[in-house]
């Protein structure tokens, strides 16, 4: 019956820095936001994993971190990262694992200007997209190394390796998306200049097509769209790349949207086989932690993101205009021109989503 109540079981990693401030914002935002629905409960599990563990214990998170979240349905992160410890400690230490571990091959960032938040390259209502990027292969193999090393031979190599099964899912992944939104697909390709694994991607985006006659898909070399989507984001809605080119495509389009604060992410295994990760996408911020500044509007459109995964659109949808509603009256933390603390921010979120 309907009275049945689904517990969402969410394993929370605050990080570093100001993660643990701003996922906890998000956690406020999101326990408001279902209490209209008495069939979904949420629960929440902390785990203090991050630069500091690395520094007590050696490792960023424990040995059987992966199969203790593999229990979970969703995962939400705040941001991992810190000046004492090395980039690659953190990102190989937690964060990768976690993504290839549980095959999160979508990457997942929707851009969207929201009311009342200046942007130094487009209007409100202009800029409305999402960047499917692949999350699991292409440029980002570890198949090369150096020969000739300190001699003035020297040279380095490393191999893009795009599988078809990898291609066809994540191309895949990105018609079903632009299916649900405006029916408008960019593929990002760069087979003008390299010429074998690009025209691989394209061959694979153009077949898939063939599935969606619905979906109006084109292919462009990744410079042009660059310019483009800083110069007309409004032509774009769905945009999918390669690991390399995706990354870049969705740096560009978030500072579009007028700061990092604002930008969520999420890294999706589609099959729900396994759990997905959302976070924002800003750094640890060590320059603002402990301050009690940090804008939480990343960390709380990524809890939106996370609801509309666990299947609670509507949840979803009340979260993402209780936000836009904050900004768009002019409620913003310093990072956007206010005033507001990251407390005070969201208690006028967290009211916005009040009965
Ligand atoms: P990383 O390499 O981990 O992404 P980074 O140093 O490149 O880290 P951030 O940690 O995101 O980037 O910080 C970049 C700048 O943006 C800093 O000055 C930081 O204070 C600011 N910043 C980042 N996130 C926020 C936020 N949520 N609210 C306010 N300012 C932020």
């Amino acid at each position: 019956n309907c009275y049945d109540s689904v517990v969402a079981r969410i394993a929370v990693i605050g990080g570093d820095g100001i993660g643990p401030e701003v996922v906890e914002a998000g956690i406020r935002v999101l326990e408001v936001a279902v209490r209209p629905e008495p069939s979904l409960e949420l629960e929440f599990e902390r785990f203090p994993w991050g630069c500091e563990y690395y520094l007590e214990q050696g490792r960023m998170m424990p040995k059987d971190a992966l199969e203790t979240l593999s229990g979970f349905d969703a995962l939400y992160l705040g941001a991992v990262g810190w000046p004492s410890v090395p980039d690659h400690v953190s990102l190989w230490g937690l964060l990768l694992p976690i993504r290839r571990g549980f095959d999160q091959y979508v990457n997942l960032r929707p851009v969207r200007l929201l009311r009342g938040v200046q942007s130094p390259l487009a209007e409100p209502g202009k800029l409305d997209l999402v960047v499917v990027r692949e999350n699991t292969e292409g440029e980002y193999s570890d198949a090369g190394g150096r020969l000739h090393r300190g001699t003035p031979h020297e040279i380095a190599v490393q191999e893009t390796v795009f599988t078809r099964r990898g291609v066809e899912r994540i191309v895949r992944y990105a018609y079903e998306e632009a299916k649900k939104r405006r029916g408008l697909l960019t593929g990002a390709t760069k087979s003008n200049g390299i010429s074998i694994t690009m025209p691989f991607f394209d061959e694979i985006f153009r077949e898939v097509g063939e599935e969606f006659p619905e979906v109006e898909a084109s292919l462009m070399h990744a410079d042009a769209l660059a310019a483009r989507l800083v110069l007309a984001p409004e032509a774009f809605d769905v945009v999918v790349g390669s690991n390399l080119l995706g990354d870049i495509l969705s740096e560009i389009t978030a500072a579009a949207c007028g700061a990092i604060g604002i930008a969520p992410s999420a890294n999706l295994n589609p099959t729900g086989e396994h759990p997905s990760l959302f976070e924002p996408i800003h750094g640890s911020a060590p320059d603002i932690a402990g301050k009690g500044v940090a804008n939480p509007s990343g960390a709380i459109w990524a809890a939106s993101l996370m609801l509309e995964h666990l299947g609670h659109e509507a949840a979803a949808a009340r979260v993402l205009v209780a936000l836009e509603e904050t900004l768009a009256e002019g409620v913003k933390t310093r990072d956007l021109g206010g005033e507001a603390g990251t407390e005070e921010f969201t208690d006028e979120v967290v009211r916005r989503l009040l009965p």
